[in-house]
């Protein structure tokens, strides 16, 4: 469960979407791990890279990093010394390809230095960043299968690299499509769409289904029986292969 960011996350969010997913008819196996629990964890990860000098304090202000377009232009690297004020810590790239077999999106690769520049693993105000948290979890849960949204298909090339500087085993990839807006972007808070609705589960599992190009019987009609279907009938070449969201790479 990702908590790393209580400012921005609304009370009870974590339970309405377990809940949700029991309304799916969804169920997970053991205990629910929050980020929230893992901060020591994480900031034992951040010693070890620090000491690795792999990675260095970055005082430029959101605005100077805006100005640098899309990469990070590496302009704290070099300094020496403690930096005055807050800064964030970023991860020091390499000019190496780096990317993987997507089981939807085929062949994916960045360039790290170039296409995605040092990328920040601590935040300034603190927090531990996405990319840091996610790779440490994975490895700490076991986890060998990776199934999320196409949105975060530009982080895996960061998160490669991080597990291999780190020793973790690296999991497999597949990148579904997500449902966009009319503006082209993930329907999701940030961009105020409507929360999902599980009063209606059945009808919402068939929708999910035949967006994914699965599209069930219509004689099926609990979620249960619509699950039971898909798991049978599955076959993951049959996603839509598609990369649409555009990349921020920022954070
Ligand atoms: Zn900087």
């Amino acid at each position: 469960m990702e908590d790393l960011d209580p400012p921005r996350e609304p009370p009870g969010a974590a339970d309405t979407i377990l809940r949700q997913m029991e309304d799916l008819g969804m169920y997970w196996d053991g205990e629910v791990l929050y980020q929230s629990t893992r901060l020591s964890a994480y900031e034992e990860i951040l010693q070890d890279l620090l000491s690795r000098n792999l990675c260095f304090p970055c005082t430029c202000s959101r605005r100077q990093v805006r100005a640098m377009g899309s990469v990070y232009d590496g302009s704290c690297r070099s300094r020496t010394g403690d930096p005055a004020g807050s800064y964030a810590l970023r991860l020091r790239t390499v000019p190496e390809m780096w990317g993987m077999e997507d089981r939807i999106q085929g062949r994916y690769e960045q360039n790290l230095e170039s296409d995605v520049g040092d990328f920040v693993v601590r935040r300034r105000d603190g927090l531990f960043a996405y990319q840091l948290a996610v790779v440490a979890d994975d490895a700490y849960q076991s986890i060998n299968q990776v199934v999320r949204g196409i949105d975060l298909l530009d982080s895996t090339p960061r998160q490669l690299y991080l597990q291999s500087l780190l020793g973790y085993p690296r999991p497999h990839y597949a990148h579904f499509p997500v449902l966009l807006n009319e503006q082209g972007q993930k329907l999701s808070k940030q961009h105020f769409a409507a929360p999902v609705d599980t009063r209606q589960p059945a009808a919402l599992l068939r929708r999910a289904l035949c967006f994914l190009n699965h599209p069930p019987p219509t004689d099926l009609a609990g979620p249960a029986e619509l699950l039971d279907w898909a798991a049978g009938n599955w076959d993951i070449l049959r996603i839509p292969a598609w990369r649409g969201i555009p990349a921020s790479r920022h954070e």
